[in-house]
């Protein structure tokens, strides 16, 4: 009955013509130099089963966009982009081209015919919800080409329009995207569902004297005239369409990857992302050739809502993982795993988002032990099952949302967007790994990977992929269905465990029992996340003496390091300790990362004068968010 559990059709066989790269022996992949594959032509042969997604009012199974031509130009005075979609059709027997929109003004749509005759097109727009709306284009069933010009709202909810003042150097403004989740069609009118797969070409009109770059080939120089021309080949779903425009400067990290971050921040970046080539290579021995050609990643500016965004080719990256340390790269082994499991394989609808982001938290796992020891990873994966079990907390045990696969009907999709898909979905795959030993493991995910490149996966083709691939011979199978289906976490769950992390125990509980001094903490030795185990274990209520000691002792409030900042300004709310708050306005003002911002917020709020406090601050700070943590916090305020 539940129809999100339809099964799309196993047989699709959307890319037939990667086989030959794709069904190498693994070990052949494995050693292989991972070349640029060679993809001429990337449109499927036959018809694609779309499944139902709740979060798109297009209809792909009668009409189906393919490769989209896209021409725009960024107006910074007027904070929009206009300008045109172009796409070609795959005709599955309807007359009706559905298109998701959000607040776009649609001034007029063409369509060109075989023969190559351009005319006007019939079009309307039905009203949907909060959510977005039907763009319809009637009469397309011998149409090749459809064409809409169009204009984006100044509020797009995708777009971020950062005035100077907002940026790292304060002298160019800067633009950015955010697709993921239903957040495209508000910047391009597209059918905006992750079981589509587009190829796109476009050319971005900007400023003289700034640079485009998109989610496709990229410039690594400014041209003259403000134009820019980029190709994405390989196709991908559209929440992967990505946009910035601003002042840049491109570092190489290696013969792949490379940085792109305003002038003044580019030194810094290219110091703390340094290890990201090596990370590339540690991937591609894990699970199979990097297939995206290069990777780089984009810093932006601190209003970003995300730690990190895996647009293909480049990431977005917020600038609060810059600690000068590099304790906070473990968000690049994320963004870069992503290039497989979610950019390659990608979930079929965001019921399913824990394909994407469980499997990139174990994928980003197996890197960092790679690279830097399995005691550094234990202690990452450590503060993970801390996330996970706060949040299963926070959502109470018998939470349907505490189920891998989620039923996100009727909501923004945003509401999935918790620590179970990333870290309950790691769990289960660790279980899978502690079950069948990794070697055993290892094989099936890197051809789980090379059977699906390029393909959507709903949660139940991935259970029957597990029978075929991995349980055939196993008796009793293992209760998946317990791990997916069910709220909680089985009994049976792995329990990440570090030797670092018990020694820090020791010392908190001896400063907190007297035995020591703050100033006695051995914190010359810490890294970020043996404080942040430190912190995160203090009780619910610390007295206010205590807590000045450790703050004159270690200046915490003020940090720059934002992990322990964050970690300490939890701290310091709940204990109403007023000396960090000046502090802590400042960091709600500059940062607008959701997840920091909201739990503050959350927190503040529990208190009636710490939240009139906290609205005051909002008053400020909410221009500095994007909408995907403004509207977070209105809610959180609101209540
Ligand atoms: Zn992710």
């Amino acid at each position: 009955m539940n129809p999100a559990r339809q099964k799309p059709n196993p047989d699709s066989g959307t890319m037939k013509k990667f086989l030959p790269f794709f069904y190498l022996p693994a070990a052949a992949l494995w050693t292989a130099c991972a070349p640029e594959p060679a993809i001429t032509d990337a449109q499927p042969e036959t018809r694609i089963e779309y499944p139902r997604d709740a979060h798109s009012l297009s209809v792909p199974s009668e009409v189906a966009v393919r490769h989209l031509m896209l021409n725009l130009r960024a107006d910074f005075d007027r904070n929009v982009l206009s300008g045109s979609a172009a796409y070609t059709l795959e005709q599955n027997g309807g007359d009706t081209l559905v298109l998701d929109v959000r607040g776009l003004v649609v001034d007029s749509v063409f369509t060109t015919n075989g023969e190559g005759e351009r005319m006007p097109s019939a079009f309307d727009i039905a009203e949907g919800n909060e959510r977005g709306d039907a763009l319809r284009i009637v009469g397309v069933s011998d149409a090749e080409l459809a064409e809409v010009w169009y204009t984006t709202a100044p509020d797009a909810a995708a777009l971020m329009w950062n005035t100077p003042e907002q940026t790292h150097d304060k002298k160019s403004p800067f633009l950015f995207t955010q697709g993921q989740a239903i957040l495209t069609r508000s910047w391009i009118p597209i059918q905006d569902s992750p079981a589509i797969r587009i190829t796109y070409e476009a050319e971005i009109h900007v400023p003289e004297g700034m640079m485009a770059l998109m989610s496709a080939s990229n410039p690594t120089e400014k041209t003259s005239d403000g134009v820019y021309r980029f190709e994405m080949l390989q196709p991908v779903p559209p929440y992967l369409m990505a946009l910035a425009a601003g002042d840049f400067s491109f570092a190489p990290l290696g013969e792949r990857t490379g940085v792109y971050a305003e002038p003044g921040l580019l030194d810094a970046a290219a110091y703390e992302f340094a290890d990201t080539e090596k990370m590339l290579e540690t991937a591609e021995a894990l699970y199979g050739p990097y297939v995206w050609g290069r990777y780089d990643i984009l810093v932006l500016p601190p209003a970003f809502p995300f730690g990190g965004m895996e647009n293909p080719r480049l990431t977005f990256v917020t600038p609060t993982i810059i600690a000068g340390d590099r304790s906070l790269t473990g968000l690049i082994a994320h963004e870069l795993a992503h290039s497989w499991s979610g950019n390659l394989v990608t979930n079929a609808t965001w019921d399913d988002f824990w394909l994407n982001e469980g499997f990139t938290v174990y994928f980003e796992k197996r890197i960092m032990e790679a690279l830097y020891g399995r005691d550094y990873a234990e202690m990452l994966n450590v503060l993970g099952y801390t996330d996970l079990k706060e949040t299963l907390a926070y959502l109470g045990p018998e939470s349907p949302d505490t189920r891998l696969k989620l039923d996100l009907d009727g909501r923004d999709p945003d509401a999935g967007m918790t620590d179970i898909a990333y870290e309950k979905g790691y769990l289960f795959l660790r279980w899978l790994e502690e079950l069948f030993g990794r070697e055993n493991f290892d094989t099936f995910l890197a051809e789980y990977f090379s059977t699906h490149a390029f393909q959507t996966m709903t949660t139940e083709r991935f259970i029957e992929y597990l029978d075929e691939r991995l349980f055939a011979f196993t008796d009793p199978r293992p209760d998946v269905e317990e791990w997916i289906y069910r709220p909680g976490l089985p009994e049976t769950h792995p329990v990440p465990e570090s030797d670092a992390f018990d020694k820090i125990d020791a010392f908190r509980e001896a400063w907190e029992g007297g035995e020591i001094l703050a100033q006695a903490l051995p914190v010359g030795e810490w890294s970020t996340h043996e404080w942040l185990h430190f912190l995160r274990g203090l009780p619910e209520s610390t007295d206010a003496d205590a807590l000045a000691a450790i703050d004159r002792a270690h200046g915490l409030t003020g940090r720059g390091n934002s992990e322990i900042a964050f970690a300490w300004y939890m701290i310091a709310v709940r204990n109403d300790y007023r000396p960090a708050f000046g502090a802590l306005e400042k960091f709600l003002t500059r940062v607008g990362r959701r997840k920091f911002i909201k739990p503050l917020y959350e927190a503040l709020s529990e208190n009636e004068s710490h939240k009139a406090w906290a609205r005051e601050v909002y008053r400020e700070a909410r221009d500095n968010y994007h909408s995907v943590t403004a509207s977070s916090v209105d809610e959180v305020l609101e209540g």
